[in-house]
């Protein structure tokens, strides 16, 4: 599933080519997503600049107007790439290519989702789109700070990996960064949010903000790829020390690392290293 690096990737990645375009054309083959794709999309955004390419959370923002986006969500299992226009060079449209946006430059951005759990939805609220209000933090700003996780977790006996990965309080945190992060800061995923001290909470907030990093600047390793015709564009294989890995040994200690299921989700961690 696309985290928030990937979804940060996707954005570096398109960015270049959908920059200063003007929308020419959208074609809905499915609007069957998550939500349905407005019928008049087309219609309603054609002739529209893009000014800006954003994040926000995992929607990629296409900024038109002050008060007009497009906001793109990969859901599960979507992805964004750069194809041609031009029939010659454009690469044959496959059963999960859903909508294609056509650019005044001949490229089109295509979207594929072949479970279907993504969306592509007109903002005309800005941050207040039901969609978007209420988003945590962006963990890689200042504002998300060791005294604001801390304040968060004093009213919460939920273990902490739940904690920062409630996208009201943090967004962007996602099953595979939180085991991560837990695990470089050597806390336990089930020790409750209100028994942890500033101090380690400091060292979690770090952890966080280090591998979402180190995550994006892998990312950045394969944009290269990003107007490929095969494969899946912004997504890459990182470095995981716990994540998928339990019952294997723990990089560090070499004890073998436990897994639990936490608000059902598969959990590796060490029970000697994260305490
Ligand atoms: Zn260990």
């Amino acid at each position: 599933m696309p985290e928030l690096p990937e979804v940060e990737t996707s954005c570096r990645g398109i960015e270049p080519y959908c920059l200063n375009q003007s929308i020419t054309k959208i074609i809905v083959r499915q609007a069957k997503l998550r939500w349905p794709v407005d019928k008049d999309i087309s219609l309603q955004l054609s002739g529209k600049v893009i000014s800006l390419v954003n994040r926000r959370g995992k929607y990629i923002l296409l900024q038109l107007e002050p008060s007009l986006a497009l906001m793109i969500h990969l859901g599960m299992s979507g992805s964004l790439r750069i194809v041609e226009k031009s029939r010659r060079a454009s690469p044959e449209i496959g059963k999960h290519d859903h909508v294609d946006i056509e650019l005044s430059n001949g490229k089109i951005l295509r979207y594929n989702d072949p479970r279907r759990f993504g969306s592509i939805l007109i903002n005309r609220e800005g941050e207040q789109h039901l969609r978007l209000k209420e988003l945590g933090l962006e963990p890689l700003t200042e504002d998300f700070t060791a005294d604001y996780l801390y304040r968060q977790c004093r009213s919460r006996s939920s273990p902490i990996k739940s904690v920062i990965m409630n996208s009201q309080l943090v967004v962007g945190v996602g099953n595979i960064y939180a085991q991560e992060a837990l695990f470089m800061a050597g806390i336990s995923p089930i020790r409750q949010a209100n028994k942890i001290s500033l101090k380690r909470i400091s060292a979690l907030v770090a952890a966080i903000k280090l591998i979402l990093q180190q995550a994006i600047a892998a990312g950045g390793s394969s944009l290269k790829d990003f107007t490929a015709a095969d494969g899946k564009p912004g997504y890459f294989q990182q470095t995981l020390k716990v994540y998928g890995r339990g019952g294997e040994a723990c990089p560090v200690c070499d004890r073998t690392l436990k897994q639990v299921s936490i608000a059902q989700r598969t959990t590796a961690y060490c029970s000697h290293c994260q305490t």
